[in-house]
Parts: C-alpha cells; sequence; structure tokens
C-alpha cells in the first residue's frame, strides 16, 4: 500500500516543490506557495509533462494575492451503519439557506436516495476569519443518502448507488451543490469522512486512504467522481505513482489479484497509445457479479466501476470482460481527458464517445494480444449482427440523441453500434487513401491534442475535419451526413485491422447465431418471429443450425439428453455481414 511522501507543510520532503501532480491537495499547494514566495524558478525545476497550465499559475497567483481560497465548500460524510445510510453535512459561505442544488446536472428527476434535507445558517465555523468578517456566516444543510425502499431502476442508476453496512459506492452527482457558485471554476472543497470503521477502505476520483481531503476543482468536476468505501482489498502491479489502484470488494467469489495482468496489459497499452503517463490517481473499483447487478460497467473521473462473473467459463465470457474494462478504460480520454466540460449536445456525440470507444476497445486489445486475432474479429461481428438487426437501424441521430436515456435498450445501445462501425469504415478509408501510411490512430492523437491546446470539448466539427485531412473534407462529410446524422445503413469495408478481410452475409433467423455459437446455449430470441413461435428459448442447449431448400431453418437442440429438432420457415430481413475469421 502506497504511503503519501507529501503531506503537509512541515518537513515536506524537498520534491513537493516539483511536484506539480500534487496541486490537487490543497496543504501541497500551501507548501508551493512558500517555495515561490522564496523566489525559485518554476519553469527550471517542473519537467515539461508536470508543468501546470497557464491558468493554473494565474489562479495561484490570484489566490497568494488575495491571500487563501475565496470559497470553500466542505462536505463532512458519515456513515450511518445502523439506518444503512451516509450522513452529509455541507457547509459554504453565505446567509441565504435556500441557496443549494439538489438536482444532479443530467436529469430533471431528484434523486429519490438523497432524504431529510434541512438547512440553516450559523456563524462562520472558518478559523482564517478576520476581523473585517465578524458577521461571515455559513450555510449548513444536512441530508441523508439511504436506498429508498423501491429498486433505482431508473437510468441503470441503482450501479450508482448503494450502502449497507459492508460498503458504500456513490458519485458526485449525490453532493448537494451551492447554487450560488459557479460551478465551472476551480474552488476548494474539502471532503471530510467522519466515523469509518477501522477495516474499512476508503477511495474515490481523488486519492485514497484519506479522511481528510481538499480539491483545488471545480463543481462541476466533482459531479464526475466516484466514492466507495467499505471492505475493500486494495492491489496494484507497481509502486509507481501513476499505477491504479484495484479496489475489489471482499468476496469469496471474487479474486482481485487475478485480474491485475488483464488490468495492466489494458491501462499500459491504452497510455501507451495516447503516449499520456500523466495520471496523479486512478482507481479501478469492482464489485461481484448480483442477481441485482449482472455484469457491466461504468466509467467516472479517474476511475471505472465493474461488476464481474466470479469465474469465467468461457472464452466467450473472457473476452467480453477483456472488452468491457478496456471500454471503460478509454472513457478516461473520451470523453474525461478530452472534455473538460459537459458541453450541451453531448447525447448526439454518443456516436463518438461511444462507438469510437468500442472501436479502440477491440483494436488496443488486439494490439496488444489481450485478444486473439479471431477474438477481435468475432467482438466486430458481434457489433455488426447487433447493428443489422436493430430494430431502429435508420433513425437519425436527432432521435436517438433526444430518446437515449428514454427509450429501449437497443435504442440506447445504437450510437456504440454506429460509431464502432463509422471507424471502422474511417480507419479502412484512411488507410487506402495513405497508402497505409496513416490511419485513425492520427486522428484521435490530434484531436486530443487539438482539446488539450484550445481547452475546448470535441465537437463533431473538429472530428470531421480532422478525419478530412486524410480522406478529403467531402468525404469525410458525406460519411458522417449519411451513416450518423441521417442513420443510413453502413456496410463495412473490407480492411479490418489493416488487414484485407473478406465478409460473408449471414441469414437473420430470429436470435442471436453468433453468441449461441459461441456458448452453445440459444441467446437473443427475438419474440414475434418463427423461431420462437416454434419452440425456440433462450438458454437451451444448441446442437446445429441448417436451412433446407424450401427455405425452412432446422435447428437441433439437446433436452434432456436427447436431440430434438425444432423447425420454422426463414422470416429473416436483411442479410448480416460477417467478416470470415481466417482458418489458419
Ligand atoms: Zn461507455
Amino acid at each position: 500500500m502506497r504511503q503519501f511522501t507529501c503531506f503537509l507543510k512541515k518537513n515536506a520532503p524537498k520534491k513537493c516543490s516539483t511536484s506539480f501532480h500534487c496541486l490537487k491537495k490543497g496543504a501541497k499547494i500551501e507548501y508551493l506557495f512558500i517555495y515561490l514566495r522564496k523566489g525559485i524558478k518554476m519553469t527550471l525545476k517542473i519537467p515539461l509533462k508536470y508543468r501546470p497550465p497557464l491558468y493554473f499559475i494565474i489562479l495561484y497567483l490570484l489566490l497568494v494575492s488575495t491571500s487563501g481560497f475565496c470559497t470553500t465548500v466542505r462536505y463532512i460524510i458519515t456513515p450511518n451503519l445502523q439506518e444503512n445510510a451516509l450522513d452529509i453535512e455541507l457547509i459554504f459561505p453565505g446567509n441565504d439557506p435556500s441557496h443549494y442544488y439538489i438536482l444532479p446536472s443530467w436529469t430533471k428527476k431528484p434523486f429519490p436516495e438523497i432524504t431529510d434535507i434541512k438547512a440553516r445558517v450559523e456563524e462562520s465555523r472558518s478559523k482564517k476569519k478576520k476581523s473585517s468578517d465578524k458577521e461571515a456566516k455559513d450555510v449548513i444543510v444536512t441530508y441523508r443518502l439511504k436506498t429508498p425502499n423501491h429498486q433505482l431502476q431508473q437510468d441503470q442508476r441503482d450501479e450508482e448507488f448503494e450502502i449497507d453496512h459492508t460498503h458504500f459506492r456513490f458519485t458526485g452527482s449525490h453532493l448537494i451543490i451551492p447554487s450560488k457558485i459557479n460551478w465551472k471554476k476551480n474552488i476548494a472543497i474539502k471532503i471530510e469522512w467522519k466515523g469509518i470503521p477501522a477495516e474499512w477502505v476508503i477511495a474515490n476520483s481523488f486519492d485514497i486512504h484519506q479522511t481528510s481531503q481538499t480539491l483545488i476543482t471545480s463543481l462541476s468536476s466533482l459531479q464526475t467522481a466516484l466514492f466507495v468505501g467499505g471492505e475493500f482489498d486494495v492491489f496494484r502491479w507497481s509502486r509507481e505513482e501513476s499505477t491504479p489502484y484495484v479496489v475489489v470488494k471482499k468476496s469469496d467469489k471474487l479474486s482481485g489479484e487475478s485480474l491485475l495482468p488483464l488490468l495492466q496489459g489494458i491501462v499500459e497499452s491504452q497510455r501507451t497509445f495516447w503516449n499520456d503517463y500523466h495520471f496523479p490517481h486512478s482507481i479501478m473499483a469492482i464489485f461481484p457479479t448480483t442477481a441485482q447487478h449482472p455484469f457491466h460497467a461504468q466509467a467516472h473521473r479517474n476511475a471505472f466501476i465493474a461488476f464481474l462473473p466470479p469465474f469465467v467459463d468461457n472464452e466467450y465470457q473472457w473476452a467480453s470482460i477483456s472488452q468491457v474494462l478496456a471500454h471503460e478504460y478509454f472513457h478516461t480520454w473520451v470523453p474525461y481527458k478530452m472534455m473538460p466540460e459537459v458541453p450541451p449536445d453531448f447525447d448526439s456525440l454518443s456516436w463518438f464517445s461511444e462507438g469510437f470507444v468500442d472501436y479502440y476497445s477491440i483494436l488496443l486489445n488486439y494490439r496488444a494480444h489481450i485478444l486473439s486475432p479471431t477474438q477481435c474479429i468475432n467482438e466486430i461481428n458481434r457489433v455488426l449482427y447487433a447493428y443489422y438487426t436493430s430494430p431502429f437501424r435508420n433513425v437519425n441521430n436527432a432521435r436517438l440523441a433526444q430518446e437515449r436515456y428514454s427509450g429501449s435498450m437497443a435504442m440506447r445501445l445504437l450510437p456504440y453500434q454506429r460509431g464502432c462501425l463509422l471507424a471502422l469504415l474511417w480507419d479502412a478509408k484512411i488507410q487506402q487513401k495513405t497508402n497505409g501510411a496513416n490511419t485513425l490512430d492520427n486522428v484521435m492523437l490530434l484531436l486530443l491534442q487539438m482539446t488539450q491546446d484550445t481547452g475546448k470539448p470535441y465537437s463533431q466539427a473538429m472530428i470531421e475535419e480532422l478525419v478530412g485531412i486524410y480522406i478529403g473534407a467531402q468525404t469525410a462529410a458525406n460519411d458522417l451526413q449519411a451513416h450518423i446524422i441521417e442513420g443510413k445503413t453502413l456496410v463495412p469495408p473490407e480492411l479490418l485491422f489493416g488487414k484485407k478481410t473478406s465478409i460473408r452475409w449471414m441469414e437473420d433467423v430470429g436470435f442471436q447465431l453468433i453468441e449461441t455459437k459461441a456458448t452453445g446455449y440459444i441467446q437473443g430470441i427475438e419474440k414475434e418471429r418463427g423461431a420462437y413461435k416454434a419452440g425456440l428459448r433462450n438458454g437451451q442447449v444448441f446442437r446445429k443450425i441448417h436451412r433446407s431448400e424450401n427455405g425452412m431453418y432446422h435447428v437441433a437442440i439437446i433436452e434432456r439428453g436427447v436431440e430434438r429438432l425444432i423447425s420454422f420457415p426463414a422470416d429473416g430481413k436483411d442479410p448480416i455481414p460477417q467478416y470470415v475469421v481466417p482458418t489458419d
């Protein structure tokens, strides 16, 4: 377990004076002030990758000149184990107890788990109070986070919040925020933890094992943070500062240690891809799957949370886990590092923020040999299958953006499929057009650079412009217009992962044929289709499928050890393109 080497201004080791990656802790900032005041030339001492952006230096000077942070928001968080709740106290300067927001930024409904809100005004508790602000007051908002009686199913949010006597997890959107503070501006945010059981681990997007944290960040970035605490095991594959903490819920079923080589492979391949190694802190929180929390994952700022099955008993499951973890980790850059704040049209960019992430999680797992070439082709084939059988395949992007969170799961997943296939198409076109000298990688790296240089989040125009450099502005614009904006069907190119690959057009049989063949069990049966009507059901043991001359399918399944044939007429819609896996 790592010990922090630079705590407070007293006796702080010398390296603190040059460690700008310590900036997130207020205590360290104070320490830095001393060095700055002594006139040490920062630019000579700080390696380029740790050099702070100009706005940080300006913020510093402002803070020094006004002797301290203008605004401090404090959260005091105490687990209440009798009630299976977290009691939270929010304290900020002000004299109007109505000046706070409950609603998280992205939903119109208040979270039902935020209860018992009370607000009052008190004399300021600040020790820095000066004679001139004797009248200084604080608003104190107290509330309780508690699992409501009914399950939290809206927008899959149940993965974001849970508390019982062994652990808790919540996100920054569960923190009520002051309404009079510009929530895009960096301020000092203090988080204190009280009454944490001695054996509990606490970790969040900013640090681990800290019961008092001062962050210099904005309230909007706080909203995207992850907080976990409880009976966890903590693992790392190296003691280097940039190595993430793998925080695994203690369970007889899940072996956190066995996940380390996979996580290390994913992290190293993606950091190498971006040539980005500056990670002051990140956590990967892993929970075992339960009936209520099936296999899934979600990314947060400097963090992700994943619910993983305890045993991996087939190659298909292993590929899915590798893909999901790689996908969540790729969100470190898309959107988080490339999107300092969430733009109003964020939902209309989900084809990029999710689909390109899906493409790169497959491609980088392929390059890093985390998955075999066959497994990677199967992953792309799964995307093609889902896209070609989606009832919403030709829905336009405006409707998709609007209904992303209210529509069905097939609707919600469409941007992933569409974006992944557009990335695949553009990757092939760029390679063809430049005779292999460039790939989509060049676009991704330029986009990171562009967003960091301008401080602006990525946009459709930026992506189109960069792709246009390689395939021509008109082609880039046409592709976007057709396959994303209008939702016209995209036909996959023959070039896959830089190699010419043939495509076979497969019939749509009324259930997920690829996953069925991969797992040996009938999967993804569609009601209303011939297969279902003839008696085929999810979970039946699959043996083989055959199509006879008269247009009938015959599926052999095993029931109680005996083979049974289920026959139904072919009622498929469009055939589905599938890359042919080389047989060598
Ligand atoms: Zn995602």
